[in-house]
This record gives structure tokens, C-alpha cells and sequence, in this order.
């Protein structure tokens, strides 16, 4: 065990997952790779959980925080602040959402545990619809959506959360069902509990689950959920914490695949917006963000330097129309590893749109989830310099790849022969 990694372990808490047999220590990157302490370059694959939306070290956003961080880093939201009401603007016009404003927290999580506060205020419930499997974030209140048990860590929730069918479809009683039979089932499954609860406030789900192992629902399956919802007066909340900012490809927002029935009344965003700085935040229609009846404040929401490096990263992201290289990069990607899944008997599925690519893993010649080869895969590319992530549902069975979204068409070759030698060496 190196020292560091002894020192982690007797100072920091059990819970705080880490990556490897032997973890290692990013020491700094650039474009997609990165370094560790010991020298070794990595193909980034995983792009810091995502949260290197366009490329490590870009210039662009390491000179706008570098000036901001030089003039002043916050000063408080009691101020009026430029750099937060500038990317309010862009994100608000970005969203889709009419008359829409926007909230910045630090992460993920914050800003769902917002829309909860929202929603819950707004509809004067404290019953919620969410996904089975999904993920939301860490607080005791998201922890109380989150389905995916394995990262939902207490059952105290103060909400009271049913779960609603559609977000996995890998395996149990709908997994037979094809697109349209499997949103007709999951319509009905909302219906019946609908039929048999309090008034919920919303419906909280993820447009493709990500800590869920990039599970996509068919399209229209939350145009589908809409109708119903709409018939109740319920929100839905789209959480876009994985699949904002044009990393889907087709799409800039993640829920414009299940888009017949307009914009979602909340949208959540965190991870990419900031390349690797902390912002979060929530957009909601001003009838729905202005509904609380006291003040509410984030101390370290929208600092100056954390707006810089969003309003940088964003201007790069539109002006390289880095959606469209996802799309694009995105496709081949998919179109490889199919092809390296086909000769493979462990590999299930890949799946996913975009730089948002999951590959389901089993036990060859079986329909039973596969954790341990998903973490000897994981293993084996990080020897061959290829950082990946894994999720999945109970099980850890999906390899999970996001690489920043600048990735060229040689590098995601050289990804993808990697991860084949990693998954040939696992079956
Ligand atoms: N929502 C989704 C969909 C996520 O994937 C995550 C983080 N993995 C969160 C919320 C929570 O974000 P954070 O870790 O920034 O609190």
C-alpha cells in the first residue's frame, strides 16, 4: 500500500469509494490524458466523473480563472454579481425552458436537494416519484430519491419516494418487452401508483441514468410519463447532472429525446458546466423558483471564479460545437465497441448515445450480472493507460465511458483497442 494511500485510509471515512487495487494519484492533465504520481500517462476515458466536460487544462478556462482569481474569487451573492447573471442568462436562453431562472449551488447534489425544496414547496407535498435505480446525490434528502441502494446509504428519508418502473430495462419482468410495450408498462405502473397514493410533487428522473450504468430508456418515455404526469399537476425534474451540455450528442439536454411534450418544469446541472470547478444549479420556471416564501442563500454558489470558468468553458464548448463532435466521435465509438461486443459472449450490450457509453457485462452464457469482470476490466486498461468508469443497478456489472467531450477520432480508437485487449483478457 503506498503512503498516501495508507494516510487516506486512516484519516479519510470507509465510504469514500476509491477506484483500483492500488489507487492512484492524478497529478494534472492535458486535452484527455492525464498523469499519475508515478509518471505513468492515462487515456481519460471517465473524465473526472464527467465533470471534465471539454478538455483538461483548457486554456481558455485556466486564463479566465486565473484573471478572475487575480481580481476578486467571491464576494458574496449579498452583491450583485456579473459573471453569475451572465451565465444565468446563457444557461436560461440554453435551457428551453420559458421565463426561466436559475439557481447556482457548489454540486449535484445541492442543486436536486433545491428542486426537492421546490417542488415540495410548490405543489405543499412531501411525497415524490422517483426512478428505480437511480442516483441523485448524497445529502439525506437526495439519498431519499436515490434507488440504486448501493449509494443510498440510510432509509430516514424525510420523503416519502415510490419508485417508478423505466429507468433499467437489463433484466426483469419488462426486459422482454420492446419499446413501445415497455413504455405502455410503464405507464400503467405510474398510473397504478398514482391511483394509490397522496398527490406527489414531482417525478424526479435522469434523461439516462448514469451511477445506474448509462441505462436509456427508449426514447419518449418521459414524453409518455408527461401526459400522466400533467393530468396530476405533477412536476417532473429532469436531472442532468450526467447528460447536459450536448455529451448525448443528438441532443443538448438529455430529456430532448423525450422531448414531444415540452421542456421539463426543473432541470438540475452540475458536473461539466464548470470543467472541473464546482457549479451546480437549478432552472425552473420563474412561477416555480419564486414560490418559496422566505430567503435562501448559498454561500459559495456562483463565487466570481466558478462563473468565469463556466462562462469560458461553455463559449468553448459552443464555438467548437463539441455536441456535434460527440455525436460524431460519439457514433464510431458505439459502432466499435459493438463490433468488439458481437465476437464477445461476457459483453451483453453497449448502449448509450454520444460520449455516454455503457457496456453491460455478464457471465458468458448467462443473463447473470458480472461485477467482477467489470472491476478486472478496469484494472487491466488502467495497465494499458486507459482510465474508465463502472455502475450498474445492484450489481456493478457496466463498464461506464465519458470522456471529455473534445475527444478525437484516433484517440477514441485508441480507447477502444485498449478496452478490447482489457475485456478480451476478462473472457
Ligand atoms: N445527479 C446525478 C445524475 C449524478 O450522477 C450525480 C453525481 N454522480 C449527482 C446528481 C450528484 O452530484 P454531486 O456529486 O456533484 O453532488
Amino acid at each position: 500500500m503506498n503512503d498516501l494511500y495508507s494516510r487516506h485510509r486512516q484519516v479519510l471515512p470507509d465510504w469514500l469509494a476509491l477506484y483500483y487495487d492500488e489507487p492512484i494519484e492524478i497529478t494534472h492533465g492535458e486535452g484527455r490524458h492525464v498523469w499519475d504520481s508515478a509518471g505513468n500517462k492515462y487515456l481519460d476515458f471517465f473524465g473526472g466523473i464527467l465533470t471534465t466536460m471539454t478538455a483538461h487544462a483548457l486554456p481558455e478556462v485556466t486564463k479566465a480563472v486565473a484573471e478572475q482569481a487575480g481580481r476578486i474569487i467571491h464576494s458574496s451573492t449579498l452583491y450583485l454579481n456579473r459573471p453569475m447573471v451572465e451565465l444565468a442568462e446563457r444557461v436560461a436562453q440554453l435551457s428551453g425552458i420559458p421565463d426561466a431562472r436559475v439557481f447556482f449551488t457548489t454540486s449535484g447534489t445541492e442543486a436536486n436537494d433545491t428542486a426537492l425544496l421546490l417542488a415540495t414547496a410548490y405543489r405543499r407535498s412531501n411525497t415524490v416519484l422517483a426512478m428505480r435505480n437511480s442516483y441523485h446525490g448524497r445529502s439525506f434528502s437526495t439519498v431519499g430519491i436515490t434507488g440504486n441502494r448501493s449509494w443510498s446509504p440510510t432509509s430516514l428519508s424525510p420523503l416519502q419516494t415510490l419508485y417508478v418502473h423505466g429507468g433499467v430495462r437489463t433484466r426483469g419482468p419488462f426486459a422482454e418487452l420492446d419499446d413501445r410495450a415497455f413504455i405502455a408498462a410503464c405507464v400503467a405502473d405510474l398510473e397504478d401508483i398514482l391511483g394509490h397514493t397522496r398527490p406527489p410533487a414531482a417525478l424526479i428522473a435522469e434523461p439516462i441514468q448514469g451511477v445506474g450504468g448509462f441505462t436509456s430508456p427508449p426514447d419518449g418515455l418521459y414524453a409518455a410519463f408527461r401526459e400522466v404526469l400533467k393530468e396530476h399537476g405533477i412536476l417532473w425534474i429532469a436531472d442532468e447532472v450526467q447528460t447536459g451540455w450536448g455529451r448525448t450528442g443528438e441532443h443538448f439536454w438529455g430529456w430532448q429525446a423525450h422531448g414531444r411534450s415540452g421542456p421539463p418544469d426543473i432541470v438540475t446541472f452540475a458536473k461539466g458546466i464548470g470543467n472541473g470547478m464546482s457549479i451546480g444549479g437549478v432552472i425552473a420556471r420563474a412561477e416555480i423558483m419564486n414560490c418559496l416564501d422566505a430567503n435562501s442563500i448559498s454561500t459559495f454558489g456562483g463565487t466570481q471564479v466558478t462563473m468565469a470558468a463556466g462562462l469560458a468553458n461553455l463559449a468553448y464548448l459552443l464555438e467548437h460545437d463539441l455536441q456535434g463532435n460527440a455525436r460524431r466521435v460519439g457514433g464510431l465509438l458505439i459502432e466499435r465497441l459493438r463490433t468488439i461486443a458481437a465476437q464477445l459472449p461476457g459483453v451483453r450490450e453497449v448502449r448509450g448515445r454520444g460520449l455516454m457509453i455503457g457496456v453491460e457485462l455478464v457471465r458468458p452464457g448467462t443473463d447473470e450480472a458480472d461485477p467482477r469482470s467489470a472491476s478486472a476490466v478496469l484494472e487491466t486498461a488502467r495497465e494499458g493507460g486507459l482510465l474508465i468508469g463502472k455502475g450498474g443497478g445492484h450489481d456493478t456489472s457496466a463498464l461506464r465511458i465519458a470522456p471529455p467531450l473534445s475527444l478525437t477520432v484516433a484517440e477514441a480508437e485508441e480507447g477502444a483497442a485498449i478496452l478490447e485487449r482489457a475485456l478480451r483478457s476478462a473472457y
